[in-house]
């Protein structure tokens, strides 16, 4: 009935593709708090995760900090490959050893290193409590600390660490817990507790200003080890079976194969390949925006399917191919594909431009939406911050920009080595600084939390059941509804949040 909206299949059966613009949700009964919403998800077919974020895997989104926090939120990262495979497999095993607070990669320097290499250090990261090693590095022996009161009021720079380190250490047995390394930084009245290991080697260290930071994550995504979860990305070709192999060998939980164009030859064997030498690996097929695509890679054994082509904010495929979809139309038909033919989760990716559009994906069928844009300005993403007219802005570009390419991200759009043109699919950008990720994600959850309460469902499983017995209610946005839905008419405004949460485009709701 018109008067309270269409259901999904009326909405999108007439053949037309639309955009997560094009529709607005009708609202449901307000019936019980927030606190009863539960946003708890299927990633794949066997891995559940509390909320639906993941982190897209490009070269400015999603590295081990990005995984690690996302993760401790209840997300999950996945680890991207435009690196060798030894720095994608470290990315993961340190996702893998990460345990809240406690500081599991520290740098460290040796006491040959002088004061200006501790400056440099606190120049990048923003710290300056280094331990010293034999030689610089974890494998050899734990020997000393340089603190800020070490060096600060010293003149020369040139001096070595070996001059200026404290050597008489209070350190403590790697394997103790939080609350006893807490209590001990306490008492020593210290800024950094090293934990050693019986040969007296470095395995973490923890941090006086890490204490009060050391929140709990109830929500956190873990396997039974209590490691956290992550997943991490390959292309389908054969030479990424090695990388494959070690990431496994790291620990990774699923393997997104990542492809513009998810239906091909290629991929088939891949999930093949994976199927027959990890059965118990979750794998995520893709990307795909029709049934017929979503039929071939479910035949050949995924767990989940990721949709999406064209949609992204740093893509240009439509334009450069004149291949893609719609991402609302994308999501609505292959997520109900997926439900019936197989009952396995989808992911909506590429074209989340604020946290409407992903209660918009959800309100598809997705289970989870993948960020890419929508990340990219937080600290944990990888790359520094710079300012351009007073802003403060961080990278972003698609893996299929010719800047991602050069450093070998065409493997996911079947670039062949020896091409001298390369097309590019993508463009290179920046968005504006957004804070911890921390933070900025528990903003969206508790935006979720609010749209699931306005829908009147209380789980995505129920909001899932809304869209196929009709009771979800959809309607059109004509271009003028989506100038109502935005902020209009006034002279001028101040909103925070504009600058935060609505990178592209400001003026789309
Ligand atoms: P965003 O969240 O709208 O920024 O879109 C991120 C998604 O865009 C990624 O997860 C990929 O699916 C897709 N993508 C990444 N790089 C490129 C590219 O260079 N061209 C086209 N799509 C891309």
């Amino acid at each position: 009935m018109p008067e309270n909206g269409f259901s999904a299949e009326e909405f999108f059966g007439d053949g037309g593709g639309l955009t997560y613009s094009d529709f607005i949700l009708l609202p449901g009964h307000i019936g019980f708090p927030t606190e009863d919403v539960d946003i708890e998800t299927n990633l794949t077919r066997n891995l559940r995760i509390k909320r639906p974020l993941v982190s897209s895997p490009m070269d400015t989104v999603s590295e081990s900090k990005m995984a690690i926090y996302l993760a401790l939120l209840g997300g999950i990262g996945i680890i991207h490959y435009n690196n060798s495979i030894e720095e994608q497999a470290s990315e993961v095993r340190l996702v893998k050893r990460f345990e809240n607070g406690f500081i599991t990669d520290p740098v460290t320097l040796s006491p040959e290193n002088t004061i200006s290499d501790v400056d440099k250090i606190k120049k990048t990261y923003g710290f300056s409590g280094i331990p010293i090693t034999e030689d610089g590095t974890l494998k050899t022996k734990l020997i000393g600390i340089v603190t800020r009161r070490d060096i600060d009021f010293e003149t020369d720079r040139t001096k070595k660490l070996r001059e200026v380190m404290v050597d008489r250490l209070v350190t403590a047995n790697a394997g103790i817990s939080l609350a006893e390394g807490n209590k001990i930084l306490k008492e020593s009245r210290k800024g950094k507790l090293p934990l050693v290991d019986k040969n007296g080697c470095l395995v973490s260290l923890m941090s006086r200003t890490d204490l009060l930071k050391n929140e709990d994550f109830p929500f956190a995504s873990k396997n039974r080890e209590k490691q956290l979860l992550v997943g991490a990305a390959v292309s389908t070709r054969d030479e990424d079976r090695e990388r494959l192999k070690e990431l496994v060998d790291a620990g990774v939980d699923v393997i997104v194969i990542d492809a513009s164009q998810g239906d091909s030859i290629y991929q088939y064997n891949m999930i093949e390949y994976i199927k027959k030498n990890y059965p118990a690996l979750e794998v995520v097929g893709g990307n795909v925006v029709t049934a017929r695509q979503c039929k071939s890679l479910i035949d050949k054994g995924v767990d989940a399917l990721r949709i999406g082509m064209g949609s992204g904010s740093i893509c240009i495929t439509q334009e450069a191919m004149a291949v893609g979809r719609a991402q609302g139309s994308a999501v609505y038909h292959c997520a109900k594909f997926a439900r019936e033919y197989a009952g396995i989760p989808v992911i909506a990716d590429g074209g989340i431009a604020n946290i409407g559009y992903i209660v918009k994906a959800l309100s598809l069928g997705a289970s989870t939406v993948m960020l890419g844009s929508m990340l990219a300005g937080t600290n944990e993403a990888p790359g520094d911050y710079y300012y351009e007219g007073g802003v403060r802005l961080k990278k972003y570009r698609g893996m299929a920009s010719l800047e991602a390419m050069d450093k070998g991200g065409d493997k996911r759009y079947y670039a062949e080595d020896n091409n001298k043109i390369k097309i590019a699919q993508g463009v290179s950008g920046t968005v504006v600084d957004k804070g911890s990720v921390t933070h900025f994600g528990e903003y969206i959850i508790k935006s979720l939390l609010h749209a699931m309460q306005n829908l009147g469902y209380k789980t995505i499983k129920d909001l899932h059941n809304g869209i196929y017995d009709g009771t979800l209610a959809f309607e059109a946005r004509s271009p003028s509804a989506q100038g109502e839905g935005a902020v209009h008419d006034l002279h001028s405004y101040t909103s925070p949040d504009a600058a935060l949460f609505y990178p592209h485009d400001r003026k789309r709701g």
